[in-house]
């Protein structure tokens, strides 16, 4: 148990959702970063207090880093940090082939999904690294399984954003290693999230999960299960390791 903070980046809904009510289960504090839908947010704060939880939303587009700013911000008038999870992550329009993508797609990919976490790392590790006077701390980066399939006539601007997640996790791991933050990352596979139908295909994880080897979509419970092992310290010797949650995929 702990009551350090952990920053959920879009924790209002699917992966990052079931990640907040299992740490605040643990005793976390949950900063519950939204974009857009406050009421899903404010939702998930009323779950976590009935239960006797901490928990503050905290409206934050990761495409901006002003709301990041303002995101730790409210973090650190909330306790002390003790994890991130880089949770928040979009698709664009399923289907899409590289030589019909616009440029205005793959910048906004690269913005939210890329370039998001590395600025919400950066300013985890100015407050969790003892090398700034910190107590150390977990960051936790979603991945996906599409960095290693690559998401053919689907989404691979998709796919190689989550392969820079991949890079991302493995080297800052090792950059921040001796100074008490481990980094880890996930590669969920089919997930039953609102993602797909962002995607243009709600069924999607439905539709291909005779794919899977164990024949079945996943949770959002079953990749929040992974995330909240990782940061406590039951984990304490992983660090710059990617694990695979995706029924095999
Ligand atoms: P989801 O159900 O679509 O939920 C997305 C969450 O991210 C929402 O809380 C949303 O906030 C937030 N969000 C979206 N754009 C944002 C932005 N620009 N800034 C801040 N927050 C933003 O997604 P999910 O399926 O849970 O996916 C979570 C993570 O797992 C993503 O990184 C995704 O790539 C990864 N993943 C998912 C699957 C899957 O099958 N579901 C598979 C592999 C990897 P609002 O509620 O305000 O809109």
């Amino acid at each position: 148990m702990t009551d350090k903070v952990v920053v959920i980046t879009g924790g209002s809904r699917g992966i990052g959702r079931a990640t907040a009510l299992a740490a605040a289960a643990r005793g976390y504090r949950v900063v519950v970063g939204y974009v857009s839908n406050q009421a899903a947010a404010i939702e998930v704060v009323a779950a976590i207090e009935a239960k006797n939880g901490k928990a503050i939303a905290v409206k934050c587009d990761v495409g901006s880093e002003q709301d990041i700013l303002a995101l730790f911000k409210a973090a650190d008038s909330f306790g002390t940090l003790g994890a991130l999870v880089n949770n928040a992550g979009i698709v664009g329009k399923s289907g899409v082939r590289v030589d019909e993508m616009s440029a205005e797609r793959i910048q906004q990919m690269m913005a939210v999904n890329v370039t998001g976490s590395i600025l919400c790392a950066r300013e985890a590790v100015k407050r969790m690294s003892t090398k700034h006077g910190g107590q150390g701390g977990v960051i936790v980066n979603l991945s996906s399984v599409a960095a290693k399939l690559g998401a053919p006539n689907t989404y691979v601007d998709y796919a190689a954003s989550k392969g820079a997640i991949d890079s991302f996790t493995i080297g800052l791991g090792y950059e921040v290693a001796a100074e008490g933050i481990r980094v880890a990352g996930i590669r969920p596979g089919l997930i039953d999230t609102d993602i797909h139908a962002a995607g243009g295909e709600p069924d999607r994880a439905h539709r291909l999960a005779h794919l899977v080897p164990m024949k079945r979509v996943g949770t959002a419970d079953e990749i929040a299960n992974a995330i909240v092992w990782l940061i406590s310290d039951e984990a304490s010797y992983v660090t710059s390791a990617i694990l695979d949650v995706s029924g095999g995929r």
